[in-house]
């Protein structure tokens, strides 16, 4: 079953999973298309997902449950991130990954500006399971390191090559790209805490809750 074949484009000519049915006969056929739950895959990973709760920019929960799931080769590459940030004594906190496409076209009709929101017309490669919002935390204490903005900061200090920010901020920022460009994570240049694993080529937009993940 090649993928998305089957699949009747929507309204902006896309093809976008919406069945639990479709999605598990991919991943009994495509067994990397499987979205792994990561607070199993990575036990000491830690989640803090703004969208399950009100503390976002759309101000309410867009999400059911806090909870996080990435692509195989995604959660895979994860994994190898955080076991290399660990011989250092540093970690990952994870604010978003998997994100059903209708989260996104809420997001974008609230901000409007596709240098910070992924528009309906094309989708985020958060919908194909292979994006995912990370930032660096002390793995004895749990706290963040010093980054330049908060998450979800829309604004030009947020993005990648902001020269203007605190030295010790920048220096976080760098390492995070370093470790996980080293995993086959690219980091998008608008925002510092995302992250595109190259494994989204190969994956289909999705719009299905965390709940219909389960097999
Ligand atoms: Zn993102």
């Amino acid at each position: 079953m090649p993928p998305s074949e089957l699949i009747s484009p929507n309204m902006h000519g896309l093809r976008v999973v919406t069945t639990p049915d479709y999605y598990h006969r991919q991943v009994r056929e495509t067994p990397d298309s499987e979205l792994v739950n990561l607070a199993e895959f990575i036990p000491s990973i830690i989640l803090d997902i703004r969208y399950a709760t009100a503390a976002n920019l759309l101000g309410r929960p867009l999400y059911q449950a806090p909870k996080a799931f990435l692509r195989r080769p995604a959660a895979a590459a994860l994994r190898a991130v955080q076991e290399e940030l660990a011989t250092v004594g540093i970690g990952l906190k994870v604010f978003d990954a998997y994100r059903p496409y209708s989260a996104t076209v809420a997001f974008y009709d609230h901000v409007r500006d596709e240098t910070y929101a992924a528009p309906p017309w094309r989708g985020s490669r958060h919908n194909r399971g292979c994006a995912v919002d990370v930032t660096l935390v002390s793995l004895s204490t749990g706290e963040e390191l010093v980054m330049p903005t908060d998450f979800d900061d829309l604004t030009p200090a947020a993005h990648a090559d902001f020269s203007e920010v605190p030295a010790l901020a920048q220096l976080n920022r760098a390492v995070l790209r370093a470790v996980m460009s080293r995993h086959c994570f690219e980091q998008y240049p608008g925002e510092w805490w995302h992250f595109d694993h190259k494994c989204w080529e190969n994956q289909d937009l999705m719009d299905l809750e965390f709940a219909d993940l389960q097999a």
